[in-house]
Formats: C-alpha cells, sequence, structure tokens
C-alpha cells in the first residue's frame, strides 16, 4: 500500500481549497448583477455561515499551518488518505457543474434574484441539491485527508448544521417562487441523489 505523508496530504488539501476558491470566484462576481428579489437571509443563516467557515476553513487552515491542534492528532490510515483523494476530486468535479448548470442563479445564502430561472437541467436534471452533494463529499475527504480529531471532523459537524436547518427552508421559498413547476420538480429528483 501507498503511503502518504503528513506534509502531502496537507498540500493536496490546501491545493483542494484553492480549487474551489477558484470555481466559486467568478460566480461571487456575477451575482452582483443579478439583484435580489426575495431574501432569506436570517440572522440564522449568518451564524451558520459562519459555522461553516470556521469548520471548513479556519480550523483545517489552524492545522496545516500550525502545530495547534497537534494534540488531537491519530496515525495515518493509507487507505482512508487514498479514499479521501479520491471523494476530494469527485467533489470538486460536481462543484463545478453543479455551479456551471446554476449559473446566474447561485447565491451563497437563501435568496431570489431578479432573473431567477428554475433550473432543472444538466447535473440538476435527476438531483435537486447536487451542489450540497459536492459540500457533504468535501467534508468527508477533510475527514478522510486530515488526520486529526479536530480539524478532520469539524466540517461535517457545521455542514451538517447548516444543510439539516437550511434545506427545508430553501425548498419552501423555491416552492413559493416557482409554485407547480418546482412540486412537479420535487416529485421527479431526489434531493442529494439521483432518484430512479
Ligand atoms: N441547493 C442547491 C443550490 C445551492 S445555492 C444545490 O445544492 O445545488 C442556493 C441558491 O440556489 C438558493 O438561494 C436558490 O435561490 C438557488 N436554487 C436552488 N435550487 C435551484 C434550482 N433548481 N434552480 C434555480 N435556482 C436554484
Amino acid at each position: 500500500m501507498i503511503n502518504i505523508s503528513l506534509l502531502t496530504l496537507k498540500i493536496i488539501f490546501v491545493a483542494g481549497q484553492i480549487g474551489f476558491f477558484l470555481i466559486r470566484y467568478p460566480h461571487h462576481q456575477n451575482k452582483k448583477e443579478n439583484q435580489i428579489v426575495r431574501d432569506r437571509k436570517t440572522l440564522q443563516e449568518n451564524i451558520l455561515l459562519l459555522c461553516v467557515s470556521v469548520g471548513m476553513l479556519i480550523l483545517p487552515f489552524i492545522y496545516v499551518f500550525t502545530p495547534w491542534l497537534n494534540f488531537a492528532d491519530y496515525p495515518l490510515i493509507s487507505w482512508l488518505n487514498i479514499t479521501g483523494i479520491i471523494v476530494y476530486i469527485l467533489s470538486l468535479y460536481l462543484f463545478w457543474k453543479s455551479h456551471h448548470d446554476l449559473g446566474k442563479n447561485w447565491s451563497p445564502t437563501l435568496e431570489i434574484r431578479e432573473q431567477h430561472t428554475l433550473i432543472i437541467d444538466g447535473i440538476y436534471k435527476k438531483v435537486r441539491h447536487p451542489m450540497y452533494t459536492s459540500i457533504w463529499l468535501w467534508c468527508i475527504a477533510q475527514a478522510l485527508l486530515l488526520p486529526n480529531y479536530i480539524a478532520g471532523f469539524s466540517g461535517i459537524i457545521s455542514f451538517a448544521l447548516l444543510y439539516f436547518l437550511r434545506v427545508d427552508n430553501e425548498e419552501k421559498m423555491m416552492l413559493e417562487q416557482f409554485g407547480e413547476d418546482y412540486e412537479r420538480y420535487m416529485q421527479n429528483t431526489g434531493r442529494l441523489l439521483p432518484k430512479f
């Protein structure tokens, strides 16, 4: 079995994070052109976004660049690390594809935009929340790549909170905006995985 050093795992982790940033950055720029008409950015949403930033970004980066969290390390398990690399690549692809297919309708939070269209094609044809699927995979990869109880698992915990407290509200907002079209779409799709 190939053994991957901790330094290599940290480099792969940071390279992936740069990849996620490069995929999302143009969409942050684009969204400024498409005005918000329905805004569900509550205090709860703001707190959840803060938790996710701590769990998926700040704690792993503290682990990668400082020795502060080393007390919570555990030994490397190479087959888990290799699985982590594969899951990370898959999540990057899904993250890119869902941003690409959602186009100008993307928001980091719950919002409807002026020229919002309901996307039901591409990766959205069979799955309603492929971007969340990609973020779940990203968090699983974080746990598999970083052999540290805090920095490894903080992603899954913080994203689970965001996901479970947000997804019903997001679907409610989409139903209010798109009515029967979204209802029909819900019947033909799965939330995170395709419905067969
Ligand atoms: N939940 C989706 C999108 C995440 S981005 C996913 O995981 O792929 C969040 C924003 O996307 C929401 O504010 C909503 O306005 C928008 N959105 C979600 N599903 C959409 C769809 N099928 N078509 C258009 N916009 C959508």
